[in-house]
């Protein structure tokens, strides 16, 4: 059966590490529009200099952007068995649009894992991943900035699944080990 998981939380409640880990465990495809971004800046193209200055000022890529973005990876790896997607949707309109999109390949995301930790964790550990990541947005002021992006534009997304009633809360504090056994019993709990 096809699993489409979308993988939720506020910048460092450890997103990518458990995507890892999920897709591992359950073969699925780990998509983390992130690192896709990422290689896009290192790749110093024309649209890669306009998706730097977004990523470095921790404001948001534009909606059209990584909508076009998604749309073609998700034609490129159709015969996936599913994907794990990693910091998309962060807006309603990706919501609405992964849905199309999914609809499309005849699938659908069939759970919303949103990592909850509170903010005072979320800046250690983001300043913590500063000191090693090299990425220009794991500084002080950034982190700042996009933990109130989170709030404003990607929050509301959560309201998108809860509405199409595939919502799990799931505590990401602890280990990664309890983290992942809380998100384990949630992927099996699915029929
Ligand atoms: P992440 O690696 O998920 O923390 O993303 C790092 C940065 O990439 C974000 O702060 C945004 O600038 C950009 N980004 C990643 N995913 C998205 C998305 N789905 N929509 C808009 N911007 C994104």
């Amino acid at each position: 059966m096809t699993k489409n998981v979308v993988i939720f939380g506020a910048p460092g409640a450890g997103k990518g590490t458990q995507s890892a880990m999920i897709a591992e465990k359950y073969g699925l495809k780990h998509l983390s529009t992130g690192e896709l971004l990422r290689a896009e800046v290192e790749k110093k193209s024309e649209i890669g200099k306009q998706i730097d200055s977004y990523i470095s000022h921790g404001n948001l890529v534009p909606d059209e952007v990584i909508i076009n973005m998604l749309s073609s990876v998700l034609k490129q790896n159709s015969q996936t068995a599913g994907f794990i997607f990693d910091g998309f949707p962060r807006t309603t309109a990706q919501a609405a649009a992964l849905k199309t999109m999914l609809k499309i390949h005849g699938t659908e995301v069939a759970v919303m894992l949103n990592l909850k930790v509170g903010e005072d964790e979320l800046i250690k550990r983001l300043l913590y991943r500063g000191i090693s990541s090299g990425r220009s947005d794991d500084n002080y002021e950034t982190i700042q900035h996009r933990i109130q992006v989170y709030h404003n534009d990607t929050a509301p997304v959560k309201d998108f699944y809860v509405k199409e009633g595939i919502a799990v809360d799931i505590d990401g504090t602890g280990s990664l080990n309890d983290i992942f056994k809380r998100i384990c019993a949630a992927m099996d709990a699915l029929a």
